[in-house]
This record gives C-alpha cells, structure tokens and sequence, in this order.
C-alpha cells in the first residue's frame, strides 16, 4: 500500500536493486544512460505539442515556441541516422507506430500479410481486425517460417501473387537474419503493393550500421520502438521518403490515436541519437559478436539453437529451440534463477529468446558469453536447483554495473 512517499521509493528501490541482481537477456529491453533518463524529466513532460499533420508549426496549444524547435530538430536527427525525407514522433511506442501505419493505409477491406505470434511475429495487425467498420474489417494473412525461422521467400512471393496484398509488413520480434526487402522491391511495384519494415526490434542495429537499413533496400516505410536493440526511452517513430503515407499516417495519429504525444521522450530521444552517433557502430558491432559466441557457447553444450546453417544469427538475439529438455515454456524458470528472457510455446515446440542489448552495454564481451551459456546448461539441461544458480548470477552480474558505449 502507498501511504506516503518513502513507500513509493521503498518499491522502487527494491524493484532496482532486483533488477541490478538479474542478468536481463530480454531482447526487448535495454538500458540507457543516466543522461538519457535525465532528459526523461524535462519539463516538456507536463506540456501539449499537438499538430495538425499539414503543418506541425501551427501547434494547437500555445507556449510551444521551444516544443516546435526542440521536435523538429530531432527529427532531423532522426532523418540523419535512419535516413529518409519524412518523419513523425508523435507515436509513442512501436506499437502505435505500426497502427497509425495500418490504420492509415489500409481500407476495410483490404489484406496485410505480416508475421504469425507464433513465428516470433509481434501480433501488430491481427488484433486490430476487432475495429471493424460497417461490419467490414482489415484482412490479415501471414509468412511462412520453416522449424530454423527462415523465411520462405517463394511462398511469400506467390502469396503477394495470388492475393494483392495492399501492404506487407516485415520484421518481427525474433529477427535472426535480414529479411529480403530488396527482392520484393519490383514485384511491389508491378502489383502496387506497399513494404513496411518493423523495426521495433532492430532500430539500434539499423542505427549503428551493422544491419541494413530497410528503406535503403527498398522499403517503404520503416517504423518502430526507440528502445529495445535502440537504447533510447521508450517510445515509437515513423520514417519514409513517401509524403504521400506520411500524411495518411500523420492524419490517423492526430487526432485518433494521440492527443499528447509525451514530449518528454523528444529530448531524451535526441540525446540517444547523438549517443548512437558516437558509439552506436562499435556498439551494434560487439552486439552482433556477442550472439553469434552464446549461440555457438551454447550449441556446443548440446542447445539446439536456430539458424545453425547461416551461422545462428547476424542480430541481438538467439532463437533456442528448448523442446528436449523441457515440457513447458521455460521462462518463469528461468527467472527463479534470476535470468530473464522471453520463452515462448505457440508453436510446436517450446523456444527461449536470448538477446545481448544489455549485456552488451554492461560490458560483456565474448568470454562472458560462454559464462552465460553455461548457466543456461544448469538450469535446463543439468536441472540443477535453481538457488543455488542464481547466487551465481547475482555474483556474476555484480560485476557488470558499469555502461559502455554511452555518455557518462
Ligand atoms: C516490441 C514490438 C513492437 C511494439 O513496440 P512497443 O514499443 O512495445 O509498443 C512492435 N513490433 C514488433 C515486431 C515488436 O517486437
């Protein structure tokens, strides 16, 4: 109960000092550096920015003379490090970026081909087939993964043949390799289809350079989160080359999806941004090295990790294949040991997602990985007690309390 304030901070302290105890592989978290929180308390997150799409200097409250300055020159900062002509900040996760995408372009009616939950897919579209229309709704079908999550192109080609998609959505939350935008590019334009990536997940490797940017292949929109492989406050953002989506997308965030767009999270944004303009390549470089020496570290102890073939991964996270040596998604396991990861058993076999974002930033390197690996064979090939694993970790991950590739 919250009586007063020293109850709120007791919880939060304790939620800090858990999480400090914890070795967080969650793909979809990071953590950002105290001058990124900083900004987080600015005064802008007690004010209004909104806009009409058609012209964002026309703000409808007034006191934004430094509100409009302050946003528009993040977007050219965004525009710097994601490259394309047209930017919108106003989503306020990857979730809603990809709604207002979706809502924007798409007519009751129309199909979208995206991932399946249970192929590491987000859920972005399906869900919202419940705002329906006249009794008419979006129509949505999905890509087809093989057992190592490979994608098959030629299914997902004579799929866009024989159903006219209006827009196809690549990228999910289980990236393990770049997904083939640049092949799809002209059979888009013969049959006017239109290509979205979400990014949400890969943002901060687009960002350092180390994956390709999707709108250099091709893509025509790119959206996503501002904090998972991007280690940026939470938060959501829209980038194209097309004015055309951008206005339908700005029009259905303002005014259906937001009215205040926490602008708050505009200078703690910019200040990522600069920050991955100094680090981010060495940053998304050490990412991508550490993935590929825990899936190695842990195939060699019997793990079957997904993607062998290819070399297991060329982003933040493995995909393990757990289905040997447990019945169950192995999660709430894990964590007991106070390793946190996401699992998942939608499919036909239990998986665990590993990701390095934050391990990374804590200044984990290869050898480490191989540590890592190791606690994961305790926990779910030895089944040894998971107490007695988590003393490990805590002791472990007391080491790692520093952050690298960040401004101090
Ligand atoms: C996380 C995720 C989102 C949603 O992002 P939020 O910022 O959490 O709203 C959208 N798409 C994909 C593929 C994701 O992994």
């Amino acid at each position: 109960m919250i009586k007063t304030l020293k109850d709120i901070d007791n919880l939060l302290e304790k939620h800090i000092e858990y999480r400090k105890s914890c070795l967080n592989l969650i793909a979809s978290e990071n953590y950002s550096s105290d001058i990124v929180r900083g900004y987080l308390t600015s005064d802008l997150g007690n004010r209004y920015g909104c806009y009409d799409t058609s012209d964002p200097s026309n703000r409808e409250y007034t006191g934004n003379k430094y509100i409009h300055e302050i946003e528009m020159a993040t977007q050219e900062l965004v525009k710097e490090v994601f490259g394309g002509k047209y930017v919108d900040l106003r989503p306020i996760s990857g979730h809603m970026a990809g709604m207002a995408v979706v809502l924007g372009i798409l007519e009751p009616d129309d199909l979208v081909i995206e991932i399946h939950l249970k192929d590491w897919g987000h859920g972005l579209v399906d869900p919202m087939r419940q705002i329906s229309h006249l009794g008419k709704t979006i129509r949505v079908e999905f890509m087809r993964f093989d057992e190592n999550n490979e994608l098959d192109v030629e299914y997902l080609k004579k799929m866009a043949r024989e159903l006219r998609p209006k827009l196809i959505i690549f990228g999910g939350s289980g990236t393990l390799f770049p997904e083939p935008v640049r092949e799809f590019r002209e059979l888009a334009d013969e049959l006017g289809i239109i290509l979205a990536y979400d990014a949400s997940h890969v943002t901060g490797l687009i960002a350092g350079r180390v994956f390709p940017n999707p709108l250099d292949e091709g893509a025509d929109i790119l959206f996503g989160s501002t904090h998972k492989s991007f280690p940026g406050p939470q938060g959501g953002f829209v980038v194209s080359n097309r004015k055309d989506l951008m206005e339908k997308i700005g029009n259905t965030l303002s005014p259906s999806l937001v009215t205040s767009h926490h602008l708050n999270r505009i200078p703690a944004f910019a200040a990522s941004l600069l920050e991955m303009k100094e680090f981010g390549h060495e940053y998304g470089k050490q990412i991508i090295k550490n993935s590929k020496a825990l899936a190695e570290a842990m195939a060699k102890r019997g793990f079957n990790v997904l993607g062998a073939k290819r070399g297991y991964t060329e982003t933040h996270l493995l995909l393990v294949d757990v289905g040997e040596y447990v019945d169950q998604a192995p999660g709430k396991l894990l964590e007991k040991a106070k390793i946190l990861c996401s699992d998942d058993f939608s499919g036909a076999s239990p998986q665990i997602r590993v990701g390095t974002p934050e391990v990374t930033r804590r200044g984990m390197k290869e050898v480490e990985m191989d540590y890592i690996a190791e606690l994961f064979k305790r926990v779910l090939i030895d089944k040894e007690d998971v107490n007695q694993v988590a003393k490990d970790v805590e002791a472990f991950v007391a080491k790692y309390q520093d952050l690298e590739f960040a401004f101090k």
